[in-house]
């Protein structure tokens, strides 16, 4: 029984737990600090976060967060494999590390976003002094993969308390800055202000009514009719993209598309811009009794897109369009891309007998060879080039000179946005074939067309007769009735 047992000794355990405390201690370390790089990670920012900020209360020494994404990174991944990323990622850190001070924390966010916190500044010049130090440790090219890889980042800056009261709202402003710098081109950093708060905010706004723009009716397309100046007659138009967003109101292209270009929207914007406008010129030409050109825009983008020879002759085959109508208005960024699948599509295309019209030429790195090689129809001459033509610019030669050189490989040429009777007469005199702009005529609804092309021709012949005889104006005589 238990009263008949007594206590003989004591047996003693020790364990040393030196082994375990420092696995414990390995277990938070890693919890805080990235294992690839060695850098604290998220949750041990925010704690530092807190801290500075109660410093910086205190000490009213200037704080600054910046946010940090490399561009063009999953580039690297996709193309150099996840190992040379890697080694690019621990390159980076080092950099980032080397240019900041030893109190200042540098942490990964995960992926190739990096943040710093910058503590005890003199002032604001000075935060953005240390985001261009930054900029320039990560502007040189990376060894990673065996090779040196070109590398830039944006940055997003973010100070204390101005941009933020609290470590939520100072990282997402450093990141609503930090998609600013990307929106902008890249390699850069910006400062978080209100203004980069609205312009983030239209932009995220468009992107989700663009997203519901096709299926809610808000598109339509506009006809812009192009002359030739030889015949006086109206030989095209081309298809330009309108949107009246239900939310957002009317929007300009020049806004909408570069977003639809990003987010990919364009792909199936533009396939319904083909449709609508194929259809739309057959009917207008069966209207009219004469066939038209219809030029429409094709994103660079779209050519990243292996169905899209099939996606154009599908539209010609459902619109009862002859190919020959149809001409393709592409950038020469798209020629010189040097996509192998761009000029694979391009081929495809050519072979649909279609035409190729080089749109804004004269504004990227043409190739001469690109354009002889596919056959381009026809050069249609920058705005900013034709505006220039009657200035004493030295660009006022560029036009003339693109009209020469046209000329000479006889490929057609078309003037965009002529606004003036001067410009019109100039380029007509330098061997200008067609011209395009709002002193012949503005887009169009498809309903006005008819009309508009009428009093357009009439009034070409009308000057026509005019520089006939001399300059002046005719009379505009009644024709007289053959009974009389
Ligand atoms: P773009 O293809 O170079 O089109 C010519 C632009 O110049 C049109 O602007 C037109 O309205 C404008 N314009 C025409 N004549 C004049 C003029 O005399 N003066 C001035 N100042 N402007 C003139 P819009 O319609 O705003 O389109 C802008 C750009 O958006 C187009 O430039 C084109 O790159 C793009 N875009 C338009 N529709 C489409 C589309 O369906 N698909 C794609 N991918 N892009 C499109
Ligand atoms: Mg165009
Ligand atoms: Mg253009």
């Amino acid at each position: 029984t238990t009263e008949e047992k007594q206590i003989t000794g004591w047996l003693c355990f020790a364990y040393d737990i030196t082994e375990r405390k420092r696995t414990q201690d390995d277990i938070a370390h890693m919890a805080q600090h990235d294992a690839l790089t060695g850098l604290p990670t998220r949750t041990l920012l925010h704690d530092r976060l807190q801290m500075a900020m109660e410093r910086s209360r205190r000490s009213k020494g200037v704080m600054a967060l910046l946010m940090i994404d490399l561009d063009n990174f999953k580039r690297v991944n996709d193309l150099h494999g996840h190992s040379a990323g890697d080694e690019l990622l621990v390159t980076v850190a080092k950099r980032l590390e080397h240019a900041v001070r030893k109190s200042d924390t540098v942490a990964r966010m995960g992926g190739d976003e990096f943040v710093v916190l910058l503590e005890d500044l003199k002032s604001h010049a000075h935060a953005e002094r240390v985001a261009q130090k930054l900029l320039d440790a990560l502007s040189a090219p990376v060894r990673a993969g065996g090779e040196f890889l070109p590398m830039s980042a944006s940055i997003g800056l973010c100070l204390y308390p101005d941009g933020g009261h609290d470590a939520e709202t100072l990282l997402k402003n450093a990141d609503v800055a930090m998609y600013y710098a990307k929106s902008e081109g890249r390699a850069a950093y910006r400062v978080f202000s209100t203004d980069i708060a609205s312009a983030t905010a239209r932009r995220r706004n468009l992107e989700t009514a663009l997203e519901s723009a096709l299926v809610g009716n808000e598109l339509e397309v506009v006809y812009q009719p192009q002359i030739a100046f030889g015949t006086g007659r109206v030989t095209g138009v081309e298809a330009l993209l309108r949107w009246n967003s239900r939310s957002l109101g009317v929007v300009h292209p020049s806004e909408f598309i570069p977003i639809a270009e990003e987010t990919g929207a364009i792909l199936a914007i533009g396939e319904w811009v083909l449709r609508t406008a194929c259809r739309e010129a057959h009917a207008l030409g069966q209207q009219l009794g004469r066939s038209l050109t219809i030029a429409v825009n094709l994103s660079p983008r779209q050519f990243q897109q292996e169905s899209l020879p099939t996606i154009v002759s599908d539209a010609l085959g459902a619109s009862g369009l002859a190919p020959e109508s149809l001409e393709l208005e592409i950038t020469e960024n798209v020629l010189v891309s040097d996509s192998a699948k761009a000029m694979r599509i391009l081929d495809r295309l050519r072979a649909l007998k279609l035409r190729i019209a080089i749109d804004d030429f004269g504004t990227g790195y043409s190739s001469m060879s690109y354009i002889l090689r596919f056959n381009v129809n026809r050069l249609k001459i920058d705005q900013s080039f034709i505006r220039d033509i009657t200035s004493e610019r030295p660009t006022s030669a560029i036009a003339r000179a693109i009209i020469a050189m046209a000329t000479g490989l006889q490929i057609n040429v078309v003037a965009e946005g002529v606004e003036s009777s001067a410009i019109g007469d100039m380029l007509r005199d330098e061997g200008c074939d067609e011209a395009q702009g709002f002193y012949y005529a503005r887009p169009t609804a498809l309903a006005d067309i008819p009309e508009v092309i009428r009093n357009l021709e009439k009034s070409m012949s009308l000057s026509a007769v005019a520089r006939r005889s001399g300059g002046s104006l005719p009379v505009v005589v009644e024709p007289i009735p053959m009974s009389a």
